[in-house]
């Protein structure tokens, strides 16, 4: 019985913590739901206990908007095999409607000859730091959109970054970013004129814009430069988005506005990087992934290069 398992005290501990945290049987059903989960959720614990993970509560959906809770549930799997799943991003629906961004992390407890699902689930958008909640609340009385591209602006992805950042630093939440410059810009300015450019920085954002997940912010860093702040994400993650926009931006074909036969060539530099231990601050990886773009340029852009 699970009252066996989670004492009083440790009860009280899983309470304690902001992340919500619940216990399913190996049938999955609801066993404890902390008050994290409640807070998170909506739903308080009367509300789930008894019910199964897969009873349409929380609908938890991956970033490609599949169900998970039939196809891939990452509770399930781990019950079933026993390995601990690590941290994944999926979308959960709070008892209001909103669905929510979350990370999930699965793992089995063992008692006797019964198996028991944990999963650990926390705000990815949650701010952390009461000087950073007092940016964004400021940030939300001012624009935080760039008005060419309608892409996020600089001031804003400046404080998603802080907070990405900190998360990191208080959940060791990985997260990485990829800046992106068009090659020669200036000269496609001087060609085909000033409006041109501007499309081009249009068309750019809007191919960037379908290169991403969706829990991924696209931000105009200025100018003909653009960044992507991708949260809980690997190495090879960065890679690979680095990578698709280089080719997706090079086969796009653009022709000037005001001469439709007119095609202008486009493509991008991109330079990476994902964050470190060592880093003191969220510019130092900027300046990891702004100097392997700056390679990148030195050798005829149009590439990729992680820093
Ligand atoms: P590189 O290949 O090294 O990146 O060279 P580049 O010519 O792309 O870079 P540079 O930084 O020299 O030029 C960027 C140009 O972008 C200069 C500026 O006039 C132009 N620019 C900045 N903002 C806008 C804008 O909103 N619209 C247009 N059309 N041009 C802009
Ligand atoms: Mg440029």
């Amino acid at each position: 019985m699970i009252a066996g398992i989670l004492d009083e005290s440790l009860r009280g501990i899983l309470d304690a913590v902001s992340d919500g945290v619940y216990v399913t049987t190996a049938e999955r059903e609801i066993v404890f739901w902390s008050k994290g989960a409640e807070r998170i959720t909506g739903y308080s614990s009367d509300e789930v206990l008894k019910k199964h993970c897969y009873d349409n509560i929380l609908v938890h959906m991956d970033v490609l908007g599949k169900n998970l809770c039939f196809d891939g549930c990452p509770l399930q799997k781990c019950i079933e095999t026993g390995d601990r799943q690590d941290a994944k991003e999926v979308f959960l629906k709070r008892k209001d409607g909103e669905r929510l961004a979350v990370y999930v992390k699965a793992s089995v407890l063992e008692v006797g000859d019964e198996r028991y699902g944990v999963e650990i689930f926390g705000e990815l958008q949650s701010v952390t730091g009461s000087a950073l909640a007092d940016q964004l609340k400021q940030l939300s009385d001012v624009s935080i959109v760039d008005h060419l591209t309608g892409l996020y602006n600089r001031r804003y992805i400046d404080t998603i970054l802080e907070q990405q950042y900190e998360l990191f630093k208080r959940h060791f939440q990985r997260f990485g970013l990829v800046m992106i410059d068009i090659d020669k810009f200036k000269s496609i300015n001087d060609t085909f004129g000033h409006l041109a450019g501007d499309e081009v920085l249009k068309s750019v954002a809007s191919v960037l814009q379908r290169s991403l997940r969706s829990m991924d912010f696209l931000a105009r860093f200025g100018g003909d430069e653009f960044i992507i702040v991708c949260p809980l994400v690997e190495l090879e993650g960065i890679e690979n988005l680095g990578e698709r926009i280089v080719g997706l931006v090079h086969h796009s074909v653009l022709s000037s506005p005001d001469n439709p036969q007119d095609v202008i060539e486009v493509s991008v530099s991109v330079g990476g990087s994902i964050v470190d231990y060592k880093d003191k601050s969220a510019n130092t990886i900027i300046e990891r992934a702004d100097e392997a773009l700056y390679r990148v340029k030195r050798d005829g852009g149009n590439w990729y290069a992680l820093g």
